[in-house]
């Protein structure tokens, strides 16, 4: 398991500025969060990976923004208006509700108060489009950002003029009114998607189920987390959508349990043919080698950005002691790291700071950094530590002779001195993976360093 609890991530990430509540001077607003200064950042890197992994490294996958509020026939053709909706008790006592399935028998948990019978509860957020609020202006906040991937289908084939496969990928904003959030921003209800619909022919389709299985795994493991702490578990039978084939859900053992980081789902044809059902559009495809005229099938990986932004906080996290302190680190993988490389003065002597602002120049067009001269330098490398960046540059007294730099790794605590027109390709080296022990030419490893 993740070797911290969930409260000391809240609390770090509250203290740090990664996550806070919202709306927290009002008393906060249930089950949604605001991604402070590192938080955002975290958030955008993790997007970027995945965008990276997703559409740029490969040559079978473009990318789309849709809108968020869509013709409401969407959501009747995608079974949402019907069928997205969970069981709902109330107590005739204290009037609190609960999810049907999560009480047992049909006494209240609170008062012990008697239950109504369950009542459907849709979970879409409505609302109106124009000024008048009546039941013909209604649409839906969306649910998942997957329906705005099929409706654009034949738009993208059209005009990309390419060939299945072919993946849409997209990343946004979801919503859902959940009856119970929680575990911090495992469950919200307003949260992001990361999710890519890939169209192949059918029959082809159980081989790319299992490439995706692959690929959506070893992303998480690439990006550092470690694999005991990951499985993918397959759906059984009567958790399976009707219409899909099979399903893998990727876990991650969080503190409360194994529990979804993703879904990767083999949907036959069904999206396409409900909306092209509902629409009266002709969706299919026509295969000019086999002159043949198809339905594609989908593969559907769907991973939840923020629930991917705290495996990998609750991953990274470490307590350790170093010179009879306790030292918190994030070892996050480079590209996630919020902030790349701190450049910090020895102090805020005179001599010092013009260099050290000069080296800050230098590099901070190539890498996102952070200038901090302020309190001990000890202080200063544990506060980078907490907050997982990988390299702090420190400028000294020696610089101003020998015009070479100190660069301290997070995880080895390992320190090497580099002149300072190498710091730049030397950093840059080390960010995308170089032993931290290789050298630049009139480079040396520092001993005996205060960590
Ligand atoms: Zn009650």
């Amino acid at each position: 398991m993740s070797s911290v609890d969930m409260d000391t991530i809240v609390s770090l990430c509250k203290r740090r500025g990664f996550i806070f509540q919202s709306s927290e001077i009002y008393g906060g607003a249930g089950g949604c969060w605001d991604y402070g200064p590192l938080g955002v950042e975290l958030k955008r890197n993790v997007k970027e990976a995945w965008w990276k992994a997703m559409v740029h490294d490969r040559d079978d996958v473009v990318g789309i923004d849709a809108a968020i509020l869509m013709n409401p026939q969407v959501w009747v053709a995608s079974g949402h208006v019907q069928q997205f909706s969970d069981p709902l008790v109330d107590c005739k006592a204290c009037k609190n509700r609960f999810r049907a399935d999560h009480v047992k028998g049909n006494k209240c948990p609170d008062c012990g108060g008697e239950l109504t019978e369950p009542r459907m509860f849709n979970l879409m957020f409505k609302t109106f489009m124009g000024p008048v609020e009546n039941d013909a202006a209604v649409v839906y906040l969306r649910p998942e950002t997957a329906q705005g991937i099929f409706v654009n289908f034949q738009n993208v084939m059209s005009t990309t003029r390419r060939k299945l496969p072919l993946g849409i990928a997209q990343v946004g904003k979801s919503f859902r009114n959940e009856i119970t959030t929680g575990n911090f921003i495992f469950r919200s209800r307003e949260f992001e998607q990361m999710e890519m619909e890939y169209f192949v022919k059918p029959g082809t389709d159980e081989h790319w189920f299992q490439h995706w299985l692959e690929q959506r795994f070893n992303w998480y493991v690439n990006l550092g987390i470690r694999k005991e702490n990951l499985r993918l578990r397959q759906h059984e039978k009567e958790e399976l959508a009707h219409y899909a084939k099979g399903c893998y859900d990727v876990e991650y053992l969080f503190p409360m349990g194994w529990s979804e980081l993703e879904g990767i789902a083999n949907r036959a044809d069904y999206d396409l043919t409900q909306h092209a059902k509902y629409s009266g559009k002709d969706l299919s495809v026509f295969e000019e080698e086999t002159k043949e005229r198809f339905v594609p099938y989908v593969i559907e990986p769907s991973a939840g950005v923020d629930r991917s932004v705290l495996a990998f906080l609750l991953d990274s996290y470490h307590e350790e002691m170093v010179e009879k302190e306790k030292r918190v680190v994030l070892r996050l993988h480079p590209a996630l790291a919020p902030i790349k490389v701190a450049v910090l003065p020895l102090s805020r002597n005179e001599k010092l700071v013009p260099m050290a602002t000069e080296v800050h120049a230098s590099i901070r067009g190539c890498f996102v950094t952070q200038y901090d001269d302020s309190q001990s330098i000890g202080r200063r490398y544990r506060r980078q530590d907490e907050i997982g960046t990988p390299f702090c540059v420190t400028i000294d007294f020696q610089s101003l002779e020998d015009k070479q730099v100190t660069i301290r790794d997070r995880d080895s605590l390992q320190q090497i001195r580099v002149p300072i027109e190498t710091l730049k390709t030397t950093l840059a080296a080390k960010l995308a993976g170089e032993a931290f022990d290789v050298l630049p030419p009139g480079g040396s490893v520092v001993t005996g360093a205060k960590n």
